[in-house]
């Protein structure tokens, strides 16, 4: 049975990812509340990731949505005045790479900034659409794994500096009829 301890960074980024795969199913069946179908998900995945016979899925099919999802901005729809936005800020070591790069508006990309994708949700009051989140995640699970950084305890990675702000990512995510896939 994999443990649920969430001091560990894996254990706290497949939780995360985890509860992701259980509200998307939500979502897609347009449901009000979680159901046990959805908390089966959760759990085989994450039972899954972490004794390593699951992976998170590449980003490819993040790459898809992108191109056809066509030129809006990613995190509110609109369609004037895009710009690039680096998921992972270039001030902390953000490629300049496609799948750290995805649409926003010049409104959207300066009320972000510098900020940390959820840092900047929280600030806002608001959830991304869970399409942002996921590729977020899999950008943050890709540098843990590079880093050797998946079995650390997550208070060694506050304040370091990282691209990522990891006591920002979240561990219980909001009812199925306040999220969206993409905007
Ligand atoms: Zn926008």
């Amino acid at each position: 049975m994999a443990k649920k301890d969430l001091n560990i960074v894996k254990n706290l980024l497949f939780w995360s990812y985890a509860n992701l795969a259980m509200a998307h199913t939500a979502v897609d069946r347009k449901q009000e509340k979680y159901v046990p179908f959805n908390y089966m998900i959760r759990a085989k995945l994450f039972k899954g990731l972490m004794d390593g016979s699951m992976n998170i899925r590449t980003i490819f099919d993040d790459e898809k949505i992108k191109l056809l999802s066509g030129n809006k901005c990613s995190y509110c729809g609109a369609t004037d005045d895009l710009a690039l936005d680096h998921i992972f800020p270039q001030k902390y070591g953000g490629k300049d790479a496609g799948d750290n790069l995805i649409y926003a508006c010049r409104s959207c990309n300066s009320s972000k900034g510098k900020k940390d994708l959820m840092e900047w949700m929280e600030y806002k009051d608001s959830f991304p659409p869970l399409m942002i989140l996921r590729r977020y995640l899999k950008l943050v699970v890709t540098y843990c794994i590079e880093k050797k950084l998946m079995e650390s305890q997550v208070k060694d990675l506050v304040n370091n500096n990282l691209p990522f702000k990891i006591e920002f990512i979240p561990v219980t995510y909001p009812k199925p009829h306040n999220l969206t896939l993409v905007v």
